[in-house]
């Protein structure tokens, strides 16, 4: 079994999420008393959200390739960034190590063609709703229309993640804001919606709304499971 090296921290609301799933998925494969060889660097996220709201990415790039470097000292064989908005740095994460990156738009667009899901909707920071690095991977790199939600509601999607998630509080008045706002993706077309943040799963569940939800710490922990075995 191979070591999976984690970035997490981002927050560690939803880091705890990863360590359970990656750690159920090996149980599940492999049986017994086995469980996951992690590697993990967890960072202060206070700096961290700070630096990227006044622009400062490669501030943020700074702390995560050190982070990084340390995760591949303590022996992974590979790298998640537990994080979506966090993979804006990934190509200087990728520069400053020398194992693979298991990118979360990656693992997310494969389970999208295994679905044959050509539009889908996505739900994120405005960070990853807006910017290139993640929804025009999903659009450059594997053809798909990729919708998100009008302004309004992107500042209301962004603002529940740092006011509430990354703080750990999941509130029944963001919940029904959020199935409103996934319902409208779907009403535009969407066939699935992702969930692009890795807090979104503390906040709504499959079980709440008949659209297909793609939850990114899930599928990410998932493919880390299978790279490691
Ligand atoms: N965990 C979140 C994400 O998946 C947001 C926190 C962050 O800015 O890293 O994008």
């Amino acid at each position: 079994m191979k070591t999976i090296g984690l970035l997490g921290g981002m927050s560690w609301e939803s880091t705890v999420g990863y360590y359970q799933a990656i750690n159920k998925g090996i149980k599940e494969s492999l049986g017994g008393l086995h469980s996951a060889k992690i590697a993990m660097y967890s960072v202060d996220f206070d700096p961290i959200e700070k630096l990227q709201h006044n622009g400062d990415w490669e501030g943020t790039a700074k702390i995560l390739c050190e982070a990084a470097v340390n995760v591949q000292l303590a022996g992974a064989d590979f790298l998640l960034i537990c994080t979506n908005t966090m993979h804006k740095v990934a190509p200087q994460i990728e520069k400053a190590i020398n194992i693979p990156l298991l990118h979360v738009a990656d693992a997310t667009a494969e389970i999208l063609a295994k679905k044959g899901i050509k539009t889908v909707g996505l739900l994120g920071t405005a960070f990853t709703m807006e910017q290139d690095f993640y929804k025009g991977r999903l659009e450059e790199k594997y053809g798909l229309t990729v919708l998100v939600p009008n302004e309004n509601d992107r500042i209301i999607v962004h603002n529940v993640i740092y006011k509430e998630l990354c703080l750990g509080n999941s509130l029944p008045a963001s919940k029904t804001e959020y199935l409103r706002i996934i319902e409208s993706l779907a009403n535009q077309g969407a066939e699935a919606v992702i969930l692009g943040c890795t807090e979104i799963g503390m906040l709504v569940a499959q079980s709440d709304t008949e659209i297909t939800l793609l939850d990114t710490t899930y599928i990410h922990a998932e493919k880390a499971v299978e790279w490691a075995i």
